[in-house]
């Protein structure tokens, strides 16, 4: 703003230095170069002074907060510069007349590059709050494709369980009506081998004896799947087991395998957390397998100790028999999950299943190391009990 013949000079100056340049004869031209876009504005001191200069402040306090308009003010000596600087929203640089034209095309030239690395900061900080904002609705997308998973797992769940419990119960009702048959099958047979031997040939006593094996076979399996299948039914309580007392009393009344199986108890032994008749299961399953797959000629015998570890207690079985070759070591879990037929050793290969499952309705784990011609060590962890 230097007006008429100082303004016309500065133009014809500023247009041979190919800055194109606008005179504005008042405050509000000023101010609507500077919202269209002006790169700075060039003013004298008197003009700043007078009353009007609220206007231009008042342009300047509304830019945005990347905005700093650069104002050279021109002075004469004696002029408070003081004030000049210190008015609020102004970036102003003072040059002191008579300016040299060297000069002023330096100041010039610095204002426009200030104002033009403004712009760049402008577009970055759009750039950035763009950026933002993608990111945001992305978030929001992954957020409610979460919750929709979510959802889907929560249904999908509840409906396993249902046809999961539905297929339980179907076994088990099945499995407990086909036991009224089969003792039919076993009684007939029975008594016709004691009553009717007389009417019958080898060949038929054979045969006879063939169906009466086979019924107590199937008998066997469909009391092992009952098993099963009881585990998964209802809640189970959780009490505090003490186990040295629990393993005395259970191998007293268990003549059926501590006659066929030496069984070396490691005490003392702490309480842990689980289901009394769980847990007999568990230890019942194991014991019958140490006697049952036995190496020939060596007598089966078993060790039971425990180990504790970050609150769990970990019971071993250790034995001596025939061992299991590493990669039957999952498969012996599953139901049904035998190594040998039924030739070489008698089963229904449904024991370690209940025992999983009746490990996991305590809370805890089961598995085994072994090679096979080594033994094996299986192993229950239950929680430790407060003693
Ligand atoms: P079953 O004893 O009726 O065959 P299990 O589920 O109890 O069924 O065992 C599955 C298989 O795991 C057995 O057939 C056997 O091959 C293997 N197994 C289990 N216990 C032992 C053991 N103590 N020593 C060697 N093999 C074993």
């Amino acid at each position: 703003m230097p007006s008429e013949k100082d303004a016309a000079r500065t133009v014809c100056f500023f247009a041979a230095a190919s800055f194109p340049t606008v005179i504005c004869p008042d405050f509000g031209s000023l101010c609507r170069e500077i919202g269209a876009g002006a790169g700075a504005a060039l003013v004298t001191a008197e003009v700043l002074a007078k009353d009007v200069a609220g206007a231009l402040l008042q342009t300047l306090q509304n830019e945005p907060p990347w905005s700093s308009f650069p104002l050279i003010v021109l002075t004469r000596e004696g002029q408070d510069r003081q004030r000049l600087l210190s008015l609020p929203h102004l970036n102003a640089t003072l040059v002191e007349r008579p300016v040299r034209v060297a000069t002023l095309r330096s100041v010039v030239e610095a204002a426009l590059r200030h104002r033009r690395q403004q712009y760049q900061n402008r577009d970055m900080l759009i750039n950035l709050a763009q950026q933002a904002e993608e990111l945001r609705q992305a978030k929001a997308e992954l957020e409610h494709a979460n919750e929709d998973l979510d959802r889907r797992v929560r249904e999908r769940t509840v409906k396993l369980r249902e046809t999961i419990t539905e297929l339980e119960a179907f076994s088990y009702s099945i499995s407990h009506d086909l036991r009224a048959p089969l003792r039919a099958m076993q009684g007939y047979s029975e008594a016709l081998l004691s009553e009717k031997a007389d009417h019958l040939d080898a060949e038929g006593k054979h045969y006879l004896e063939r169906i009466h094996r086979a019924a107590g076979r199937l008998d066997l399996l469909i009391q092992d799947v009952l098993a099963y299948s009881r585990l998964s039914q209802g809640d189970v309580q959780l009490t505090r087991i003490p186990l040295e007392m629990f393993f005395k009393e259970l191998l007293y009344g268990y003549p059926e395998v501590t006659e066929k199986l030496k069984i070396d108890l490691h005490s003392p032994m702490p309480s842990v957390i689980g289901h009394e008749a769980y847990l007999s299961q568990c230890v019942s399953n194991l014991l019958q397998n140490a006697a049952k797959f036995s190496r020939a000629g060596v007598p089966p015998k078993v060790l039971i100790r425990t180990e504790q570890a970050g609150g769990w207690v970990r019971i071993w079985f250790e034995d001596n028999g025939i061992g299991i070759a590493p990669e039957h070591h999952t498969q012996i879990f599953q139901i049904f999950g035998r190594v040998y037929g039924d030739k070489q050793f008698e089963g229904t290969g449904i024991g370690l299943a209940i025992v999983r499952k009746a490990a996991e309705r305590m809370g805890g784990k089961v598995g085994v190391l072994s090679e096979l011609g080594k033994g094996s060590r299986f192993w229950l962890s239950l929680k430790k009990a407060d003693e």
